[in-house]
């Protein structure tokens, strides 16, 4: 997967106590379907410290950082711009154009998820507004389906560098060893 520009996800807004978890899974879930790095709002460091230790403890390579404009990063971006909501373009139909540019690129993309109210400016700046169902649902959800058409499944088969340990599939059970047992 690191045969494209990178894929780096932006969290906009995060309300303290109330959005905490959902904060923290969209970095967890970024990570494990195969962005390289997230970005969190500066009040969100609970988030942060938590994706850190996961990163930690089963691998990476996987970065995560707070800005304190998270609406200065998508006027800002260099890259193309996608902004995950339930009104944009349905995600079937725009995904191979999203593909192409983004192999065709040199510049990250960047993959926009909300919280409460998104402001207008980010549909009007994003490149591609999408929607994963026309539904409303979660940012979780709508960030996990985008990230597996984007790659076409391939995040599934990632190998993980570092970290202290690793999950062995089991039919049944629980089987965690130690990196330098694999
Ligand atoms: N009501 C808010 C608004 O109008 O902007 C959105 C709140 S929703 C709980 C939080 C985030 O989940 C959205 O900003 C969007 O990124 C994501 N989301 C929810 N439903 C989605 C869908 N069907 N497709 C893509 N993203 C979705």
């Amino acid at each position: 997967m690191n045969e494209t520009p990178e894929v780096v996800v932006l969290r906009l807004g995060h309300r303290p106590g109330r959005d905490e978890r959902m904060t923290t899974h969209v970095g967890l879930t970024a990570r494990a379907l195969g962005a390289d790095r997230v970005l969190l709002p500066e009040n969100a460091g609970q988030s942060l410290e938590t994706v850190e230790d996961i990163t930690d403890r089963f691998g990476g390579p996987f970065e995560v950082e707070l800005t304190d404009s998270p609406r200065a990063v998508v006027r800002g971006w260099a890259g193309r711009v996608v902004h995950l909501t339930m009104y944009g373009e349905r995600v079937q139909d725009v995904e191979g154009e999203i593909r192409a540019a983004h192999r065709d690129d040199d510049e990250p993309l960047l993959v926009v998820v909300g919280a409460e109210k998104v402001p207008f400016d980010v549909y009007e700046e994003a490149d591609w507004n999408v929607g994963v169902t026309n539904q409303p649902h979660s940012e979780v959800a709508g960030l996990a389906v985008f990230l597996d058409r984007l790659f076409e499944g391939r995040e599934l088969e990632r190998e993980w560098e570092g970290g202290d340990r690793r999950v062995v599939p089991q039919e049944t059970g629980k089987r965690v060893v130690p990196t330098d047992e694999e």
